[in-house]
């Protein structure tokens, strides 16, 4: 049997856009469909424009420290010729994209890309076109719990739709995006209210550095409404009235909701086995699991770990074991990763309560450290540098690692290869420290 193509991607993001080109690479006959921008979340609506602004938000702190350092500094933020710049950024590295697809050679197509047989691929309901090969990638997206007046409230994608920046804000969900925008908004001016209903932030991380970015995200003027639910969000002019279910009432400019993404599974028109949470199920090679093997998924609508690397990683091994004689496996273990607060987390490996799960707690190891980073001194910034790192004992290996403060996210990609790699606490010990550094502490830890 022909096919149009060798392989037909749906969805132009992260993994979408890696895959098919490295398929393109290899030779392979590849066309990509797209119903929105090229470049998906991370590029268009999430990592990329966040990290813009988490630099701004930085640059508020620099300019605030400046006196410190003996500048006389006197300035003022633009929000909308901030948000301009970025919006452009973002334009420029959309073309990019585009570049880069036109240059390897593979096929754009726009409109929404339904799979409608084993091998077909109907676009806009009007084109139909056949591949050899499948990838679904389209990643998912954000979602509102069920409350009364949620239309007045946006998700993440808004926050780059905003022209002003909000006197005072909501964020409901304390989970990677509703930390992260609570830091930005707190550190440009923005009266941050920050809702959960749990009594702690970042679920699944470690303790310890939950506490810590809790206290410095307190001292920063956050402030934080923990065990409650919001009931109605109702309209009152310009701004917005808030209600929680613990009686209190908040009238704000903005609220953003911040809890949780769905995998987003309308690409396909066949029967696909899913997850209870919807996402389609794949095997460690990224086929799913229906009756078609030439059927891959790949990032966040498998719902493994929704992290935009991890996309990438999954469209380039399903190209390379089938245009490259490759015979790759998932790996998702020991994933570096970070949370673009202020001040930023970097954590990998086992957190402290699941290697006592896992080793038992008199098996492990485990040494913290709390500081002022020097940068901090003379400004006289109250804010600390805490890390931890957990070793098992029998093997002396390093397990986790997690830590929060500058550059906490660049140190912990590098611990993350320390963690791949299986370095002991012996031969961490043995690494001379680089002086004056903070990374030097973590290798110190005893
Ligand atoms: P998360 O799943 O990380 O967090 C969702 C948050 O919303 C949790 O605090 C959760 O509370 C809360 N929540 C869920 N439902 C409700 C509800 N009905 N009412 C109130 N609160 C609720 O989702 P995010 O949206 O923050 O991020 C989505 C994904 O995007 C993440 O999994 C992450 O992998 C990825 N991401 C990664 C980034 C990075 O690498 N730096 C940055 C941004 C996103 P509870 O804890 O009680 O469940």
């Amino acid at each position: 049997m022909t096919y149009d193509f060798d392989l037909i991607v749906i969805g132009a993001g992260s993994g979408g856009l890696a895959g098919a080109k490295r398929a393109a690479q290899y030779g392979a006959k590849v066309a990509i469909i797209e119903n929105d921008r090229v470049g998906g979340t991370c590029v268009i609506r999430g990592c990329v424009p966040k990290k813009i602004m988490s630099y701004a938000a930085h640059t508020a702190d620099t300019l605030a420290d400046a006196h410190g350092y003996g500048f006389n500094v006197d300035v003022s933020f633009d929000f909308k010729k901030f948000a301009e710049a970025r919006n452009s950024e973002i334009d420029r590295l959309e073309g990019l994209h585009k570049t880069f697809l036109d240059k390897a050679g593979v096929t754009l197509l726009n409109g929404k890309g339904v799979l409608t047989g084993a091998h077909e691929v109907t676009i806009d309901d009007q084109q139909t076109i056949t591949g050899k090969y499948i990838m679904l990638a389209t990643g998912g997206h954000p979602t509102k719990p069920p409350v009364k007046g949620a239309e007045h409230g946006f998700i993440s994608d808004g926050v780059f739709d905003l022209t002003e920046l909000p006197k005072k804000m909501v964020i409901v969900g304390g989970g990677y995006i509703g930390v992260e925008f609570a830091s930005i908004f707190n550190a440009l001016g923005t009266e941050v209210h920050l809702v959960l209903r749990r009594d702690v932030m970042l679920a699944g991380f470690d303790q310890d550095i939950r506490d810590h970015l809790t206290n410095e995200l307190k001292k920063r003027g956050v402030i934080f409404h923990c065990i409650c639910n919001t009931e109605t969000i109702t309209p009152k002019g310009k701004q917005k009235l808030v209600k929680l279910d613990t009686g209190d009432e908040i009238l704000v400019d903005e609220v953003l909701f911040a809890t949780g993404r769905k995998p987003n599974t309308t690409c396909f028109d066949i029967d696909l086995p899913l997850c209870d949470n919807g996402a389609v199920i794949v095997n460690n090679k990224l086929q799913t699991q229906g009756e078609h093997k030439h059927i891959y998924a790949v990032g966040d609508l498998t719902d493994r770990v929704n992290l935009t690397p991890v996309a990438i990683r999954d469209g380039r091994m399903i190209a390379e074991n089938l245009f490259n004689d490759g015979d790759f496996s998932l790996d998702d273990g020991d994933i570096a990763t970070a949370v673009f607060s202020i001040p930023p987390l970097g954590t990998c490996g086992l957190n402290e309560a699941l290697a006592c799960e896992e080793y038992g707690e008199d098996n492990i190891k485990v040494f913290k450290t709390t500081f002022r980073p020097m940068v901090n001194v003379l400004p006289n910034r109250d804010e600390k540098m805490f890390m931890k790192a957990i070793y098992h004992k029998k093997t002396d290996k390093l397990i986790g690692a997690h830590l929060m403060g500058r550059d906490a996210p660049e140190m912990v990609q590098f611990i993350g290869t320390c963690i791949k790699a299986g370095v002991t606490h012996k031969q961490m010990l043995q690494t001379m420290p680089l002086h004056p550094s903070s990374a030097e502490e973590f290798v110190l830890l005893k």
